[in-house]
This record gives C-alpha cells, structure tokens and sequence, in this order.
C-alpha cells in the first residue's frame, strides 16, 4: 500500500513509498483511509524540526488529521464494515501516568505518550491502517465529507471545556469572547464561541481570501487591526497563533477576570523585551487566568463530534480550501496564500 513518509529531523525527507499493509499487532480494526488533514504541526515535521518514529524505526508515516471508513472490524469491536470513523491521535503512555491511566492522556503526566503520525507512532497518510476500537470514534454519516476537521475541532473543543472549568472557580458569565488568528484553529475555535451564544471577535492580519467572510459568516467580527488597538476586551481569549507579540497583547488586554486559553506552538529562539512587574500586576490585580491546551481525550472528541454536526455544513465545507490527491502530495505541502485547510485524498 501507498504511505506518505518523513524521516524525523531530516527536512524535505517526505516521499511515498510502497509499505506493507498494517500488521494486526496494530489492533483489530482495518480502515482505509479517506482523507487525511494538514497543519503547522505536519509542516514542521517535514521541516524535520519535530516528530519521532516509532522506536526502532527510521521513518514516520505522516498523518494525524483523519477519516476513514472500516473495513474489518470483529463484532466485539462494536464496529462494523462501512462505518465512517476517525482514529484519536493520543495514546497513553505504557506506566501509565495517573491521567493517563484516567483516559486523560492529553494530560499525560510523564511525556511518555505517543501521537499517531507525530511522536513513536504511524499515523494515518496510508492507504490502509489499523487500532483499537478504543483508539478511535464512531462518526455520523452526515459527516462523510467533513469528518476530516474532527481532529482539529477536538482542540478548540479541549479548549472551550477547560475554559469553561476555570471561569466555575467562581462568578461567571462571558460574553465577550477574542480568538488571535484565523486558520482553521481559529475558525473552529470561533465557531465554537458562536455556538456558545457569545459575541466573537476574530483577529487576523490578512485582508483578502476566505479567512475574512468566514468569520462574518459566522456571525462573528474580523478584526485586521491588533488587539489592544480595538479595545476589544474578551472575557475569554482563545490565541490560536503562537506569535509572541500577539500572545503578548491577549495576555495584557483582557476584561477583569478574563481567561485565556493559549493553543499556538511557538517556533522557539525569538525574544522580546516584557515588563515582567508589569505583567504581573496587571493578572494578579484582575485575577486573570492564562493557561496552555494540547491535545484531546475521547470525550473532547465526543463534543468536537456535535459541534461539527451543530455547524453549517457549507460553511465548514469552506474551510476546505484544497483537497490533493495523495498521489500529488506535494501540491498539498505547497502553501498558498488562499488555503485555509489543505486535505490529501486518501483514495488512490
Ligand atoms: C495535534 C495534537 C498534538 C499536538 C502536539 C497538534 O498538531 O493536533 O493532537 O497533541 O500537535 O504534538
């Protein structure tokens, strides 16, 4: 079968190769793959500045944003022949830690956990690939076309729950929310807030392709000037960029009380001069909370799974600005300014 494979750290090592298909020792269940999303994260892996393979291995089979569709799965899978599903991305670690041991492996303890097509395991950019039912979720058929944005939505739905934990540590009513950056973690991130029933301001540096529509679409604002210079004070910040100066501007223009979930993974090695004091201050005195949210657990999966099916299809269709065969993966890993969500068709 067709894979689509990197060697971790060494950059442009992408290429698709012929590989076995997946042995049983994988997990029960055979799906073949749909589609397979690309994001920053696969990006940079092929820049071979992040990712791992599987130990004892060379290569990685890219891949981590997914859909498939099963076709073998034992009936004590609870699993059948046709049902459209997505493999989770986490794995716990094997001690396991004590969250992990809680199904709670995005906030796995001791680093040891894996991520399929990213850190010790293959991920999902090949014909065909195996897991455990419990390693994957049932999707409605309505999503046969945009269960690909699963994963993604599992972020941001990550990030909403944690946010909405926080504000229970006391009086809480947001109304105003701010997202820093309209890819799709910060379209869907929107998304989420507008569901919510909040006001939702998205902030943005491009003034032209979809990115501007869709967040109006939604209902939201689209805001190309910066954060402080809005006066925009969200009661929830969700900064989806990972640039220090705009992570900086959410931390430091918020409403009293504000909260504010940070997604982006920065590139490292770029300072800038911050009045710590400063800082401190001002989140100490408006008693504002700022933390950091990677990954999803299967019951972020359920709610990303009802969030997408709440949405406007034609919309999420939007966010799809590219769909690349397989076959032709290099278009795909060739940015361009309009793209939003590239997919690689998996069907070869
Ligand atoms: C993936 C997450 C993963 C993170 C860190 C993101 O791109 O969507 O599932 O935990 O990268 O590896």
């Amino acid at each position: 079968m067709q894979a689509l494979v990197v060697t971790p750290g060494t950059a442009d090592s992408l290429e698709l190769v012929d590989l076995p298909e997946p042995p049983e020792s994988e997990g029960p269940v055979l799906v073949e793959s749909l589609m397979v999303g690309l994001c920053g994260t696969d990006a940079e892996i092929v820049d071979g500045l992040y990712g791992t393979p599987p130990p004892g291995q060379d290569h990685l089979v890219l891949g981590h944003e997914n859909l498939g569709r099963v076709r073998q799965a034992p009936a004590e899978t609870g699993l059948s022949e046709g049902d459209l599903v997505v493999g989770i991305v986490r794995r716990p670690d094997p001690v396991p830690c004590p969250a992990c041991a809680d199904g709670q492996w995005d906030m796995c303890r001791n680093g040891r956990y894996t991520e399929r097509g990213i850190k010790g395991l293959h991920g999902f950019a090949r014909e065909l690939w195996r897991a455990e039912p419990t390693a994957m979720v049932r999707l409605d058929p309505a999503l046969s076309r945009l269960g690909v944005l699963l994963e993604p939505t599992t972020i941001v739905a990550k990030a909403w729950e944690q946010m909405e934990r926080i504000g229970r540590r006391a009086w809480f009513d947001p109304k105003v929310a701010v997202v820093t950056g309209a890819g799709p973690i910060g379209l869907l991130a929107a998304l989420l807030g507008v569901q919510r029933g909040l006001e939702v301001h998205v902030f943005d540096l491009v003034t032209d392709g979809p990115k501007p529509d869709l967040v109006r679409d939604l209902g939201a604002a689209y805001h190309t000037e910066s954060v402080p210079e809005s006066g925009v004070q969200g009661d929830v910040l969700v900064e989806c960029t990972g640039v220090p100066s705009v992570v900086l501007d959410v931390m430091t223009h918020s409403a009293p009380d504000s909260i504010t979930c940070l997604t982006g993974i920065s590139g490292t090695g770029k300072t800038m001069p911050v009045d710590v004091a400063a800082l401190n201050r001002d989140q100490v005195l408006s008693n504002d909370v700022i933390f950091g949210s990677v990954n999803a657990n299967r019951g972020h999966y359920t709610a990303a799974a009802e969030a997408l099916c709440r949405a406007d299809p034609s919309w999420l269709a939007r966010m799809v600005s590219r769909t690349v065969p397989l076959s032709e993966f290099a278009e795909a890993f060739a940015p361009r300014p309009e793209d939003v969500k590239v997919i690689l068709g998996m069907q070869v």
